[in-house]
């Protein structure tokens, strides 16, 4: 495990205890709340308590669906009438889609033409326009700028504030519904689900351990807390796939946030995210996708000695179903190797 040196003084770029509990008012009737499931199997191997937040069960299929309905309830009404727009093919565009149907606000989610037919057709089976633009992310990026110039409201994945508050509210879930909790493994990619959690539980329960968790492939969090500052890193294909991306240059809140709130890092092989995915399935009879399983991967690999009662987010469940087929009938699936 990695650890990093807390900064002395509280950052400004800081969402807190308060926004979370505001966002849960505002987002509570939108939402699913998501059960939580003893883990027979881990609890037993690792010798301590430990339960699973099943947020694969969340509308859209991931926890993203929290942030996204916290940031569209918080538009001005002129922002509402010209729309949002956003830049993802994967569950932050289904969960910014359902987001805003629900809402009744016009979504617009931008892609380049490389993206596969079924991420297009997930996206607008949860209700946006798909706009196709060029042959990379910044072509799509580029189409996503002039969107906003004309009035559209971009809505960021991770680092905005009511990203941060509405992942959050898992934080709140979780404190209620585990109080005795000690340690929390939580998924890291931009980091908006860390920070969130991380700040309703150390808010509520000063003693809680939050471990973060990415894949060895490409973890940008992990690199710019090495750093000591947000750094880019090449994105490579990863059976957690939802973990790949960078944290922005230009970061505010998450970068930050991670480094006061989150006590270790750990980094996982692709056949220990495999592990998970199996053990999701065979044990826990849960289809969860590679990033939703990593806590699971995590324990499965010894990677994180447990002293106590622990919760485990399940974070998302959307993931092709002929290649989760191939995971857990054993198959010895590298990604790398094959073209999504
Ligand atoms: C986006 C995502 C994550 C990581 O969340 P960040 O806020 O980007 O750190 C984890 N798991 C799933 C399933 C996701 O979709």
């Amino acid at each position: 495990m990695t650890k990093f040196a807390l900064p002395t003084e509280r950052s400004e770029n800081s969402v807190t205890l308060d926004e979370i509990i505001e966002a849960r008012r505002t987002i509570s009737g939108m939402i699913r709340h998501t059960p939580v499931e003893p883990s027979v199997s881990l609890s037993k191997s690792m010798g301590v308590p430990v339960n699973l937040k099943l947020e694969h069960s969340q509308l859209s299929g991931s926890f993203k669906f929290r942030g996204a309905s916290n940031a569209v309830a918080h538009l001005t009404e002129t922002e509402r009438a010209a729309g949002v727009v956003g830049v993802s093919t994967g569950n932050h565009g289904r969960g910014l889609a359902r987001a805003c149907a629900n809402a009744g606000v016009r979504c617009v989610i931008a892609m380049s033409e490389l993206v596969p037919q079924n991420k297009i057709e997930a996206i607008r089976g949860e209700g946006a326009e798909v706009l196709i633009r060029g042959r990379s992310q910044d072509e799509a990026q580029a189409a996503v700028d002039a969107l906003v110039a004309e009035g559209m409201t971009m809505i960021p994945p991770f680092d905005h504030r009511h990203i941060i508050a509405g992942q959050g509210t898992l934080g709140l879930e979780i404190s209620e519904e585990m109080p005795e909790v000690e340690t929390v493994l939580v998924q890291v990619s931009g980091g908006g689900l860390i920070s969130g959690v991380a700040a309703a539980l150390k808010a509520r329960l000063p003693h809680v351990r939050i471990v973060g968790i990415s894949m060895e492939r490409g973890a940008a969090m992990h690199a710019s807390l090495a750093a000591g500052h947000p750094v880019e890193v090449t994105e490579l294909a990863t059976l957690a796939d939802s973990l790949g991306g960078g944290i922005g240059l230009d970061n505010c809140f998450t970068f930050p946030m991670v480094r006061e709130l989150v006590d270790d890092l750990v980094l996982l092989s692709e056949a220990e995210i495999a592990n998970g995915i199996r053990h999701c399935y065979w044990e826990e009879r849960q289809i969860v996708e590679g990033s939703g399983a990593v806590g699971v991967g995590a324990l499965l690999a010894g990677k994180i000695t447990l002293s106590g009662p622990t919760m485990l987010i399940l974070s998302g469940g959307n993931i092709d179903m002929s290649l989760h087929h191939r995971v857990i009938s054993g198959e010895d699936v590298d990604v790398s190797q094959e073209s999504s």
